[in-house]
């Protein structure tokens, strides 16, 4: 089983991955390989690369698809992984854009069972959200009208939700989702 979660940048993602990868121990996140900076020293939330190491994925077909998400800050997903989703030994999580949730979601067709889940909150509460992350207002500026174009994007998910409090939000993936599935 694999879940994948979209959503603006301050929604919330990364805290609610967090959260239901503490309560289901053999649920394992694809790490993604991106060009950003590290939010902290001790981020190991994603495979941070330069743009130059960036490439040479691309060249060296090690990358399954990539996107330039914000204006050259490139983000993608190993190939690599994806071998031992289709294993089906333990269930998988990523944080993904919604292009690069259609390739995958095609990609797993059949072969895996897959939920798609976009995370949102208004555009206030993620500007503040970001401020508090310590982005620049360029930065802020960016992430917010991403947002607008990724909810263009809503139909294609199987769930849609505003985290706005995290415990609520795991509850309602985890019935949504059913707790057979995370076994
Ligand atoms: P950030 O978290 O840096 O503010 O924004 C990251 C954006 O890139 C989010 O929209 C996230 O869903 C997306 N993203 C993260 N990893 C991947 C990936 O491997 N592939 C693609 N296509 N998008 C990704």
């Amino acid at each position: 089983m694999v879940i994948l979660i979209s959503g603006p940048s301050g929604a919330g993602k990364s805290t609610i991955i967090k959260a239901l990868m503490d309560r289901h121990k053999n649920l394992k996140l694809i790490k993604t390989f991106t060009t950003r900076e590290k939010r902290t020293q001790e981020d190991d939330s994603h495979f941070f690369v330069s743009k130059k190491e960036f490439e040479e994925l691309i060249n060296s077909k090690k990358l399954f698809e990539f996107e330039n998400v914000h204006d050259d800050i490139f983000y993608g997903t190993p190939l690599s992984v994806l071998e031992e989703v289709l294993e089906g030994k333990n269930n998988f999580i990523k944080d993904i854009d919604v292009k690069g949730m259609l390739k995958l979601k095609k990609f797993f067709n059949g072969k895996a069972k897959v939920f798609t889940i976009f995370l949102d909150n208004n555009d206030q509460i993620l500007a503040q959200r970001l401020k508090a992350r310590g982005e620049s207002e360029e930065m802020i500026n960016k992430r917010i009208s991403r947002a607008k174009m990724e909810r263009d994007y809503l139909d294609e998910y199987d769930m849609y939700l505003i985290c706005d409090d995290i415990q609520k939000t795991v509850d309602k993936i985890e019935d949504f989702i059913g707790f057979e599935n995370f076994a």
